[in-house]
């Protein structure tokens, strides 16, 4: 069975490990060039990092291990600390890098943006198109574009994607020194009634990833130009700890990633026909969980296992396979998007706020 990727990022490169693992022919079709992988990094938890292991990666140099999560009130100066077990950071060109590297060269396709499928009686699709006017066929087409995916628009569109309530403003900065405590603690810093929170992820050695996650209805400055952006961030800053104004000045603001967070009720099927979604293209959730990555990584395990499945199967039926997987995936997924709006709401003032409920991962 041919299977044709579309979106190289983790779900999709994953996915296509997974699959070359046990034989699938399988390419990936990414609009990017190959040397941008974007973004800064990422907390993964030991169940993730065990699927990472049982594709062949070797992490472990590359990773931070996190074991304290600590949470301080800016207002009352009040700090609540939990143990976190089993919590990694890596930087996210990292993740891929390896990713890329297990996968054979010839799978992997760049600067190919897909734009639509051709029409067909029925639900089969034969053909993907591309911005460049190339074509591919498959029996199969996933799709791993993100969030706002063009695969699931034309192919399972299912509920609209909500508006935006939080956006998150992400950089990385390379600190003279770093204490040894710091090295290992996630920490967060809570305006409780501002509607910002800063977050510090340490990445190893002395860089750290943060962020600043903020209510975009009370600060709509969140969403100007770069220029607009920055100038509210440095007066901001001024009622933020001085720890926080270090960090954050110290990366250079104009390297910031603005997120637009945002999460969707998941559809009745992840398919249709021969298409099937995966990672953020079916099942976008809010980043207050960390759960984006792991849950895509989570998609390419229990797919190669159900088409390993079904490829060795003389009585095989795809569409059976594919529901399979919207069974198998649903359950943990709902469960993340209500993990993930509850604490949205508390940090919106929606619910009551506490310090001491604290993110699953991150
Ligand atoms: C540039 C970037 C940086 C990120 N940085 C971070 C980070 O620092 N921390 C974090 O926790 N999460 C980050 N994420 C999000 C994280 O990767 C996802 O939430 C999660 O891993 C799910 O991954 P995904 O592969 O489903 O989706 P995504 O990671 O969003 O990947 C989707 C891929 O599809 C490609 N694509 C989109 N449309 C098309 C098209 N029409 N044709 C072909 N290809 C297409 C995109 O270029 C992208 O590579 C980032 C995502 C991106 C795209």
């Amino acid at each position: 069975m041919k299977i044709s990727i579309i979106g190289g990022s983790i779900a999709g490169l994953t996915t296509a490990l997974r699959l070359q693992n046990t034989g699938h022919k399988v390419s990936v079709w990414e609009r990017r060039s190959p040397t941008s992988s974007g973004g800064f990094g990422m907390l993964l938890d030991q169940k993730t990092l065990n699927h990472l292991t049982s594709l062949g990666l070797d992490l472990t140099p590359q990773l931070q291990k996190v074991i304290i999560y600590e949470a301080h009130d800016v207002h009352s100066g009040r700090i609540v600390r939990h143990g976190l077990d089993g919590s990694f950071a890596i930087q996210r060109s990292t993740l891929i890098d390896h990713l890329r590297k297990k996968i054979n060269t010839s799978s992997l396709n760049y600067d190919f943006e897909f734009t639509h499928f051709e029409p067909t009686f029925g639900n089969s699709i034969q053909r993907a198109c591309f911005s460049n006017g190339h074509k591919i066929e498959a029996d199969l087409f996933l799709g791993a574009d993100g969030v706002r995916s063009s695969v699931r628009n034309t192919q399972v569109p299912g509920p609209d994607l909500p508006p935006v309530k939080t956006v998150e403003i992400v950089g990385i900065s390379e600190m003279d020194t770093l204490p040894p405590k710091s090295r290992n603690t996630f920490k967060k810093y809570i305006h409780q009634d501002r509607g910002i929170a800063f977050g510090i992820v340490p990445c190893g050695g002395n860089k750290v990833i943060w962020y600043f996650q903020i209510d975009n209805n009370k600060w709509p400055q969140a969403l100007g130009s770069l220029q607009q952006r920055n100038q509210w961030l440095i007066e901001e800053l001024a009622h933020w700890p001085i720890q926080v104004r270090r960090i954050a000045m110290s990366g250079g603001l104009e390297n910031t990633h603005l997120w637009r967070t945002t999460d969707r009720d998941l559809p009745l099927q992840f398919h249709r026909g021969n298409t099937l979604l995966i990672g953020d293209a079916a099942h976008p959730l809010l980043t207050f969980t960390s759960q984006g990555v792991g849950s895509s990584i989570e998609d390419a395990v229990t797919l190669g296992f159900l088409l390993d499945e079904y490829t060795n199967n003389p009585h095989r039926n795809l569409d059976d396979c594919l529901s399979k997987f919207a069974t198998i995936r649903k359950p943990v997924l709902q469960g993340h998007l209500e993990n993930g709006r509850d604490l949205q709401q508390r940090f919106l003032g929606l619910r009551p706020h506490c310090l001491d409920t604290y993110p699953v991962s991150a």
